[in-house]
């Protein structure tokens, strides 16, 4: 179409699209706000339209298509509108390459079944949303993958776990819903010798306060729902890494599971005040963590890094900030966290993470309802448990709702409204 070669391509383009080029000195909040765009030549909009069609006329005379030489041919396999929001999660987590899909579980179920044959082997330290736990032991099993060490306790050390016929590690850190963290360094290298992979589930750390790739990390996942969408009205997932293996996982072809345009144009809204959120969301949490600790009503209370020396010393190398999840247990078990529940009125009851609005779940009924009794109990997952998810409301007002649920959950009247 006579396109010139572009003699110096900035970072990431090819064949998904050509993104205007930030200074290098642009930071992150910079890059997520002006990254991702290519100039609209059709009316000039700030913002990147949505582009809800299925099919494309190719090449389109008009287009950036033929102007960047992304053609496009149909949706399943490509739309301009995942463009913007898949290179700002590349450059933010500092990948070549990243792809969306339609959740964060297709994601993950996408990684897997594209990276494991039969006879390889998975390791899987504990503390997994309990979807992502039952893919390991519910589907990989019947493709013949061997899934090891998903009860271990946390305490044995990745050099333990892994072993020659190994060929895939899968970890979340922070863990869910305890937040304990594992050192994502050590797992990578562990991995290494043995020539497998680490994939990073980077949901609940968002690539702001944690960079796995960075870390030695193959690839990152994401349940791109959570912070990534930040306001609870989109179902997303991510995978970024090495152009290598992000192509094998490529959303298009056997799986059929990219994101919908509509659902894109969201995140890439989204992910413009995503610094910010998370700045906010960090904030809230230890706010929250410092007014609940000695509260009657919390028997234990779970923070990335807290309460032990080792897990600070990996909190701290590996994080720049600790995250919006806050998980505590309550004393006097299910009751008393129907009572805490009941008398919320800022924090709302509901499963999911990550959005603007603070809320409680009760990882029993919600995300580690797949686990038996028995192996929440081995997982430290007690009856009192509740998950917090602070949002960017004001901290006074959380804690202040919080703390008045806590003395509900002992006996307390319900506050005046
Ligand atoms: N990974 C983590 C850490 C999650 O918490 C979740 C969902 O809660 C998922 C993956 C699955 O993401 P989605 O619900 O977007 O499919």
């Amino acid at each position: 179409m006579g396109v010139p070669p572009d003699p110096d391509p900035p970072a990431g383009a090819g064949r998904r699209g050509r993104f205007r080029p930030l200074p290098s000195w642009a930071g992150p909040a910079t890059r997520l706000v002006h990254g991702g765009q290519t100039p609209d030549l059709n009316a000039g909009a700030v913002v990147p339209p949505v582009y809800q069609t299925s099919t494309f006329r190719y090449p389109a005379a008009f287009s950036e298509a033929a102007a960047h030489g992304a053609v496009h041919i149909y949706s399943r396999e490509g739309n301009p509108t995942l463009d913007g929001p898949a290179e700002l999660l590349r450059d933010l987590e500092g990948g070549e390459a990243a792809r969306l899909f339609a959740s964060g579980m297709g994601a993950v179920s996408a990684t897997l079944l594209s990276l494991l044959s039969a006879g390889d082997e998975l390791v899987a330290p504990a503390g997994l949303y309990g979807g992502t736990a039952d893919l390991l032991r519910g589907l990989l099993p019947r493709f013949g993958v061997k899934v090891r060490s998903l009860a271990d306790p946390e305490a044995l050390t990745p050099e333990e776990v892994v072993t020659q016929s190994t060929r895939l590690g899968l970890l979340e850190t922070p863990t869910n819903p305890l937040l304990r963290v594992h050192d994502i360094r050590r797992w990578a290298e562990a991995l290494h010798r043995a020539g497998a992979l680490l994939v990073v589930d980077n949901t609940f750390a968002s690539p702001i306060n944690q960079r796995p790739l960075t870390l030695g990390a193959d690839l990152v996942v994401h349940s791109a729902t959570k912070y990534l969408g930040g306001h609870s009205d989109l179902v997303a997932g991510a995978v970024v890494g090495p152009s290598d293996l992000v192509d094998r996982v490529d959303p298009a072809y056997h799986l059929g599971a990219p994101l919908d345009p509509f659902a894109a144009f969201l995140l890439h809204r989204s992910l413009k005040t995503l610094a910010l959120r998370i700045e906010r969301h960090n904030r809230n949490a230890a706010a929250v963590v410092a007014a609940l600790q000695g509260d009657p009503s919390v028997e234990r209370l779970h923070y990335p890094g807290r309460g032990d020396p080792s897990q600070e010393e990996v909190a701290s190398r590996q994080m720049t900030g600790r995250g919006g999840m806050v998980a505590i247990s309550i004393r006097g078990g299910a009751e008393a966290v129907g009572r805490f529940l009941s008398a919320l009125r800022i924090v709302q009851v509901a499963p999911s993470l990550g959005g603007v609005e603070s809320l409680a779940s009760v990882p029993r009924e919600t995300s580690h309802r797949p686990y038996s009794d028995a192996e929440r109990a081995a997982l430290g997952i007690d009856d009192g448990l509740v998950r917090l998810s602070l949002g960017i409301e004001d901290a006074q007002d959380l804690v202040r709702d919080l703390r008045e649920a806590l003395s509900c959950a002992r006996g307390g009247p319900s506050p005046p409204l």
